[in-house]
């Protein structure tokens, strides 16, 4: 297979290199970030058709780079393993080397990692989302002229800000007919006053957690994000009438941020006001509402604060607006520490083929460099991604698409695509 090489690209040999060109960035007070002009960037390549989208991302956002800031800033690209790779190098999925390197490099990207089924192994997505506390997965929705199931898709830009760490993914689980689930059950009926009726003997039961402290770092990370960007309309989601305990609160805690001193006067909170420059209106939205809104009128929303699994259902059905999660990027973050990814899985059922559409990572790349700073590459990107889908040019995936919609394309390989968008970066 072709390959798309770089002299600033260092892969891993016996270990993750440190090469002498780049510096770490810097983790400073309040989670700010210090990035040198020359940082490394630890990358994953992933498994699947990982190895095929990563030297895809890098060559666009490389080339952005360049274009945008000359000579003057590069990014050292450091491999660290995780998944197949990683096991079949060195016996285990997630080395401690791979975890200390993302941690002294603060900022890092990666592509899938598959998780294999029955072999009692955890996924290493939610090991490292655990190791760096990534309490809150980013996924910008926008449409950038691909192919899509809706009419007016350019209605679709939203940011869904879906809480990382709490809920049901607690893992908190009894399954129906164990010694577990019966003392739970007991406990529930006996001392908590829970109904016979509510739990009968064949009961399983999933736990569900959500924490003040968790659902307020959160929200101050969306709205922060919202004012930052000039977004105006954010809506908090939940089904609080029903668990009010868990999804109530998280929506009542939002609106207790929205009071803090930080964003008092910029935040409003009157379903009638009208946010003028510099402030945002935060909204109630049911689950169920939400759902319906974003297909019938996806406009209304610019940010969506979101507890984990219905940040989840959200996130996907916004991503299937706009032609699926093929197109979407996405970004783990804490506090400062950031991961960013490709939203969708390893597709083993064409890796090694050369046809996988690498746009979900290079948008993450694009993501990332905006969480840099270097805004003006990862414009630079956003433009010359647009310009292939007004040439009609893509991977199988988009040119099918495209032809789904009656019009030709010219269907070209993962590298030829990077390619492609690359020569479109002015
Ligand atoms: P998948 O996304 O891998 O595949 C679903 C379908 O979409 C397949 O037909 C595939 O060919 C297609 N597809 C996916 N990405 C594509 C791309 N870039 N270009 C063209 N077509 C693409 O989902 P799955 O089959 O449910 O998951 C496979 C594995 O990936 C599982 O082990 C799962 O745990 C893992 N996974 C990892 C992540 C992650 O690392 N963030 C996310 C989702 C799934």
């Amino acid at each position: 297979m072709e390959t798309l090489k770089a002299d600033n690209v260092y892969y891993w040999e016996g270990k993750a290199k440190r090469p002498q060109e780049g510096e770490f960035i810097k983790l400073m007070d309040k989670a700010s970030l210090l990035v040198p002009d020359k940082p490394i960037i630890p990358f994953i390549e992933g498994d699947g058709i990982g190895p095929e989208i990563t030297p895809a991302m890098i060559h666009v956002v490389n080339t952005a780079v360049e274009r945008a800031y000359g000579e003057s800033r590069k990014i050292i690209w450091v491999e660290v393993l995780a998944g197949d790779k990683a096991e079949e190098k060195t016996g285990e999925r997630l080395p401690q080397e791979t975890l200390d390197f993302l941690k002294e490099a603060v900022v890092g990207i990666k592509g899938p990692l598959g998780t294999p089924v029955g072999k009692g192994v955890k996924s290493i997505n939610s090991a490292l989302r655990r190791a760096f506390d990534f309490y809150s997965a980013v996924r910008p929705v926008y449409w950038m002229g691909q192919p899509t199931p809706i009419p007016d898709p350019k209605r679709v830009d939203v940011v869904v800000f879906r809480e990382n760490t709490d809920d049901v993914y607690a893992g908190i689980e009894f399954f129906s007919g164990t010694e577990e689930a019966r003392k739970v059950r007991e406990f529930l009926i006996k001392e908590m006053g829970a109904k016979e009726s509510g739990f009968p003997e064949d009961v399983g039961i999933t736990v569900k957690p959500m924490s003040e402290f968790k659902t307020k770092r959160h929200v101050r990370k969306a709205l922060r994000y919202a004012l930052e960007t000039g977004r105006k309309n954010v809506a908090v989601i939940g089904k609080g009438n029903i668990m009010k305990a868990t999804e109530g609160a998280f929506i009542n805690w939002a609106f207790e941020v929205a009071q803090e001193p930080e964003f008092k006067d910029r935040v409003l909170t009157d379903p009638e006001a009208e946010p003028g420059e510099g402030q945002v209106k935060l909204t109630k939205v049911i689950t169920d509402q939400m759902l319906m809104q974003l297909v019938l009128r996806p406009d209304a929303w610019d940010v969506i604060i979101a507890q984990n699994l219905n940040g989840d259902y959200v996130s996907d059905l916004a991503a299937s607006l706009i032609g699926g999660p093929g197109f979407v990027p996405s970004g783990n973050i804490g506090e400062g520490y950031a991961l960013f990814e490709s939203t969708h899985g390893t597709a083993w059922d064409i890796a090694g083929k050369g046809i996988a559409n690498p746009l979900s990572l290079t948008l993450s790349g694009a993501m990332m460099l905006e969480y840099l700073g270097w805004k003006e590459s990862a414009q630079k990107i956003y433009s010359a991604v647009r310009k292939t889908f007004e040439d009609r040019v893509g991977t199988p995936d988009i040119a099918s698409g495209f032809r789904k919609m009656g019009e030709d394309a010219k269907e070209v390989s993962t590298i030829e695509y990077a390619q492609e968008i690359a020569r479109r970066i002015d």
